[in-house]
């Protein structure tokens, strides 16, 4: 390490910025960001600078530098287009032992600036010790995909806390612990979704609780979590994060490896998945079991395939949840209709062929087959889930019922991942095609004018093998 990292206090502190370029305004903003009190000198200033002095009501002088200037200063920046004068900002500086930064001279640097992530007031800051900024810059968008966004706000609640719970646990090593359990836990999730009251209840029942040196009260809840069709990468950052944070996963059929394996470690398993023939658990039993688990105090992730609220039966669980008052989020996935259809270069909406896009089911409660009359129409796209084994009851249902017996019509099967095959044809031969290809599970049928799109928009290749 060739730089000691340090978070500076500049609070009502004079800074100097000297030189109004671009670079020079990026500085100044910054560092009156942190709350300097920042001057700038500079007799020509770029539109940027102009803003900010004007935005950021700094003080503007035009007069040549001179050792006064920076007499006192917490800090200097020398961001001029004339080197000269950078190098005369950088000997007053020394002169004053002022810490002094000129842009783009690292030899005359006494410190540098990170790639700074500001999640409201919880700041990451990344270097590379000057070596290759631009690495610096990709390592803070890959934080930005770490920390939630709401991190700002859930810091200012623990700064609210800090002071009662220090004299309420005196004890060090338990109230790490207890700050250790508040940001991972309950409270934290409680601070995100937005329900601060309830959080201050939680906090105060914990504190109590630590207090006293018990437990603190069960902290069960269940998060409802869409995985999307299969690739990783479909994830949310939300549904990563509490993947990591869950204690038990109930996950399905529809949950790959590559998924399974973003899971916590040590996190207990358990598989109720379904398969249409084979029932391995009963709905009701899939939601007694997150209730029973959640009452015995543990984090609960319950993972589901593409979106948990279409066809995913997501409704259900969490009724019975908040039947038992049990906390609980829902956080969405992409569902298979969009997963498959982009992969495979399908939009489901177009201008110049459907401003509609309906989701079906290929079986709903009763067996009767869908409302052909309601789907049927120009210009609206008709996405079926779980059709496979009744394509051809489908499509001749479509035909029946007035369907065109040449629209264009697809199957996605194993959509996004590795293995995806995407069969296109009319709605009329697609059972034919299916039973040539020996389509499986999971899959899904995409009828309408769209589909012709599909052979000049594909784009994913599946892997071989
Ligand atoms: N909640 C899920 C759907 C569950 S129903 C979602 O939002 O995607 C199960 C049906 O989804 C399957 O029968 C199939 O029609 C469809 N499906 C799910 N994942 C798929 C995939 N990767 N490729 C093709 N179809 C998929």
């Amino acid at each position: 390490m060739d730089y000691l990292p340090l978070f500076m206090a500049v609070k009502g502190r004079p800074v100097l910025v000297v030189g109004g370029s671009k670079a020079a305004a990026r500085k100044a903003e910054l560092a009156s960001r942190a709350g300097a009190a920042v001057t700038v000198l500079a007799p020509e200033i770029s539109d940027d600078m102009a803003n900010l002095i004007a935005q950021r009501k700094l003080a503007h002088a035009t007069h040549e530098v001179a050792r006064e200037d920076l007499d006192g200063c917490a800090l200097a920046f020398g961001a001029s287009d004339d080197e000269a004068l950078n190098e005369r900002v950088h000997a007053l500086a020394e002169a004053c032992g002022v810490p002094v930064n000129i842009v783009d001279r690292p030899e005359l640097c006494q410190f540098i600036m990170p790639a700074i992530l500001d999640r409201d007031g919880v700041v990451v800051a990344v270097s590379s010790g000057g070596e290759a900024p631009l690495l610096t810059r990709m390592m803070k968008a890959r934080f930005e995909t770490l920390v939630p966004a709401a991190y700002g706000r859930l810091a200012r609640f623990a700064g609210r806390w800090r002071g009662r719970v220090g004299k309420a646990i005196k004890d060090g090593d338990l109230r790490r612990r207890f700050w250790e359990d508040m940001f991972e836990g309950t409270v934290a999730e409680l601070v995100f979704a937005g329900r601060v009251s309830e959080a201050e209840h939680a906090m105060q029942a914990q504190m109590e609780a630590a207090e006293k040196g018990a437990e603190g009260p069960p902290r069960g809840e269940v998060w409802l979590v869409g995985a999307g069709p299969g690739d990783p990468d479909l994830l949310t950052f939300r549904a990563l994060r509490l993947m990591q944070q869950a204690e038990v996963v109930l996950y399905d059929r529809l949950i790959g490896e590559g998924i399974m394996n973003l899971v916590r470690r040590d996190a207990e398993r358990i598989y109720v998945g379904k398969s249409p023939k084979n029932h391995t658990m009963a709905q009701e039993d899939i939601s007694s079991l997150l209730v029973r688990l959640a009452k015995e105090g543990r984090r609960v992730l319950r993972l589901k395939g593409g979106d948990p609220f279409i066809f995913g039966r997501g409704g259900e669980e969490i009724e019975a949840l908040a039947a038992e008052g049990i906390p609980f989020q829902v956080v969405p996935g992409v569902t298979a209709a969009n997963g498959c259809a982009a992969y495979a270069g399908i939009p489901l909406t177009h201008r110049d062929h459907a401003q509609a896009c309906v989701f079906v089911t290929g079986h709903g409660a009763g067996d009767e087959g869908p409302d052909w009359k309601a789907l049927i129409h120009p210009g609206q796209t008709i996405v079926i889930y779980m059709g496979l084994s009744t394509l051809a009851d489908l499509s001749a249902g479509y035909i029946a019922n007035g369907g065109a017996p040449d629209m264009p019509a697809a199957i996605v099967e194993n959509g996004t991942r590795p293995d995806q095959r995407v069969i296109a044809g009319t709605i009329a031969d697609l059972p034919a095609r299916k039973q040539a290809a020996k389509l499986g599970q999971p899959s899904l049928i995409i009828i309408g004018s769209v589909v012709s799109l599909h052979k000049d928009l594909a784009w994913f290749e599946a892997a071989e093998g």
